[in-house]
């Protein structure tokens, strides 16, 4: 292929789901390139599965609603079964900096229309799930809609649908050139060949950078590893357990296929920020801590688990960048989700492809996404985790 309408750069869940929609939107010779082997090798396939309305900004809201309306017909538009699962979030606060930081998401989530979550108090806490830990908990949040889904079943649906609309798909395709024209990007270097093309939009996640830095471009992601541990077989925690996370250090824990998945911020390898390497005390401190807040967690079997790390896409503020690189309109950049790029890949891919088709997005308001927002310096990052 010498010539594409749009070269998508990175078929994780969000360059699929672009490319998907794209086609959809009756694109022709669309092309999704990665440099990978095969699906799921960056940060996709290391992702947890959480899927949540609950968050802190107008933004975010709005995004993972838009996903949920996207996920609702993801089966009957791909065959595949993304897995949704309404087992809850529920958060917990210790402080009451934290339970006030959890009212306000509280606000802005009803606000935008969200009105499966509640404020609770400590004995619905337990409650909700009689395995935790109740020591110290001032109360919380709670929405049963927030939930699971299956991140590779996402990426799968994506992929084959877009192929079946004619997306050609390429593995083993490094992206190592864009060549500007006018300001615009005219071409898409993949090994030898320079690939012509009208648009290209940077779905790199955490490599979206050093992509967008070929054509001379600032994009402000950084990567940022983040650790899981997944425990051996454990029967006595029911599946239906709700996501459980503690608002002042961010440890979390769910069950996924019959394991304790926890995890716990940290804030990476300093001397390599790519480094997916598992830190050994990591696993120490999150076992002891898992145990700690669920005591039933003693008998689990952490110290034969599996512990993996991969790779968080973060903006200066948290939240996705989507839309036209600054200063390069045929560069569309769907990237920087800050680590909540699977729940909200179908509503970016959808949002993409209609700043592509007609100049700007429908389906909501992308203005706070927009990625000129850094050239006055804000950085405040506003999320809860
Ligand atoms: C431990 C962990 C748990 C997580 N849990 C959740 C969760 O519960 N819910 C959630 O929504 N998100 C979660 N995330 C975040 C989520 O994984 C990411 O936000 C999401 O996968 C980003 O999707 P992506 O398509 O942008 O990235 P990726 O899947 O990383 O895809 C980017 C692709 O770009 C390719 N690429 C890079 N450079 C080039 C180049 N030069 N040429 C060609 N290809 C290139 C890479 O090979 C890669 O395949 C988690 C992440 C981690 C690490």
């Amino acid at each position: 292929m010498t010539r594409a309408s749009v070269a998508v750069i990175g078929a994780g869940v969000i360059g699929a789901s672009v490319a998907y929609h794209l086609a959809r939107r009756g694109w022709r010779d669309v092309l999704l390139l990665d440099r990978a082997s095969g699906p799921g090798l960056g940060s996709t396939g290391a992702a947890t599965g959480g899927f949540r309305v609950q968050f802190a900004s107008d933004a975010n809201v709005r995004l993972s609603l838009l996903a949920r309306e996207r996920l609702s017909a993801f089966k009957q538009e791909t065959g595949v079964d993304p897995g949704l699962v309404a087992a809850g979030y529920l958060w917990l606060a210790r402080r009451a900096q934290d339970l006030e930081a959890l009212r306000a998401a509280l606000a802005v989530q009803k606000r935008n229309g969200f009105r499966d979550a509640r404020e609770i108090d400590a004995r619905e806490a337990v409650a909700l799930n009689p395995a935790m830990n109740p020591d110290g908990i001032l109360g919380g949040t709670f929405a049963g809609s927030d939930g699971f889904l299956r991140p590779l079943a996402i990426l799968e649906g994506y992929l084959r649908a877009a192929e079946e609309l004619g997306v050609t798909v390429r593995w083993n395709a490094e992206v190592t050139g864009l060549r500007r024209g006018e300001g615009a990007i005219e071409a898409v270097r993949v090994g030898a060949d320079w690939i012509h093309v009208e648009a290209v939009v940077n779905a790199a996640g955490a490599w979206a950078g050093p992509v967008a830095a070929l054509a001379g471009i600032d994009v402000p992601v950084t990567p940022l590893r983040r650790q899981a541990l997944a425990s051996g077989p454990f029967g006595a925690l029911p599946e239906t357990m709700p996501m459980t996370i503690w608002v002042d250090d961010g440890f979390h824990a769910r069950v996924r296929d019959g394991r304790v998945l926890a995890l716990m911020p940290t804030p990476g390898d300093p001397d390599d920020p790519t480094s997916t390497r598992v830190d050994p005390a990591w696993v120490a401190s999150v076992t002891r801590i898992a145990r700690e807040r669920i005591p039933v967690l003693r008998d689990a079997d952490f110290e034969h688990g599996t512990a993996w790390a991969g790779l968080y896409e973060m903006s200066p503020d948290g939240h996705a960048l989507l839309g036209a690189a600054p200063g390069c309109a045929n560069l569309i950049l769907a990237n920087g989700s800050s680590g909540h790029g699977v729940m909200h890949a179908p509503a970016l891919g959808l949002l993409a492809a209609e700043i592509l088709t007609d100049g700007r997005a429908s389906s909501m308001d992308t203005a706070a996404l927009d990625p000129g927002r850094f050239a006055g310096g804000m950085t405040e990052r506003r999320e809860l985790l």
